[in-house]
């Protein structure tokens, strides 16, 4: 089964002069297992809304969500224990180090503090791990998300938009924080609305357009030459 699947998702949102939104329109997502498949479309295409729809955070009007071959709704507690999702900044204390944050989160998830650094490393954090996060730059600040993520050994990683603000060297940051999530065998999605940014480090893609899926397959086959 592969990683993700969706058939005929769809949701509506109601805006506040009560005209019917529609932000994902009969989508048939399918991500395989391994690698890092992007989520390719222009703002407002239904990326964060499909996201939300696949972490069982948004209800959808109609289709069929499986998510590591379980079925959502019902399924939802067994396939999100091993999944883990970046969609926002979480909230680090500003003062703490980024190795106290991740303790304090190891420890309320009921994970073995040991794990922490290994997620450290993992992302190319260890050496600032006992720096305050206030100082850390943006693109290692995105990193810690990410090891807070692992700190559950998740095996399909998903992320919104998660270059999003950062410069070039946080961009390369992440880049190969995901690249090397997939070479450790788990499924990456990410969703991004730059085509340049998905040639770079994706090897799989699907475009969605207006909440529609346009196209899928292979990067190198669709968009680029990797
Ligand atoms: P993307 O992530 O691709 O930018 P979104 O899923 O955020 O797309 O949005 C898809 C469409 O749904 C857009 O037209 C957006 O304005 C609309 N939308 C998203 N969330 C809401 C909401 N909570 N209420 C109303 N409209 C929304
Ligand atoms: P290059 O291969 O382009 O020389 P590297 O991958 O060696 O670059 O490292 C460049 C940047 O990536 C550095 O800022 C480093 O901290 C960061 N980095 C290294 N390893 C990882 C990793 N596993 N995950 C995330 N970032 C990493």
């Amino acid at each position: 089964a592969p990683a993700i699947r969706t058939r005929g998702l769809r949701k509506t949102y109601r805006s506040f002069t009560l005209r019917q939104v529609v932000a994902v329109e009969g989508l048939d997502l399918e991500v395989p297992v391994g690698g890092v498949h992007a989520f390719l479309g222009p703002n407002g295409a239904g990326k964060t809304t499909t996201i939300r729809m696949l972490l069982g955070l948004v209800r959808p009007d109609a289709g069929t969500i499986q998510v590591l071959g379980h079925d959502l709704p019902g399924g939802l507690e067994a396939a999100v224990t091993r999944v883990g999702a970046v969609v926002e900044q979480p909230k680090f204390f500003p003062t703490f180090s980024g190795r106290r944050n991740l303790a304090l989160l190891a420890r309320g998830a009921g994970v073995d503090e040991r794990r922490v650094d290994e997620v450290l490393e993992h992302v190319g954090l260890s050496e600032r791990a006992r720096d305050r996060f206030r100082t850390y730059s943006l693109g290692m600040k995105q990193r810690l998300a990410v090891a807070a993520t692992l700190l559950k050994d998740p095996e399909l990683v998903i992320f919104d938009e998660p270059t999003n603000g950062l410069d070039p060297a946080g961009i390369h940051d992440v880049r190969a924080t995901m690249r090397s999530l997939a070479e450790q065998g788990r499924t990456v999605l990410v969703s991004s609305h730059v085509l340049a940014e998905v040639e770079q480090v994706a090897d799989t893609v699907s475009i969605v357009v207006r909440g529609r899926l346009v196209a899928d397959g292979r990067v190198a086959d669709l968009v680029g030459s990797r």
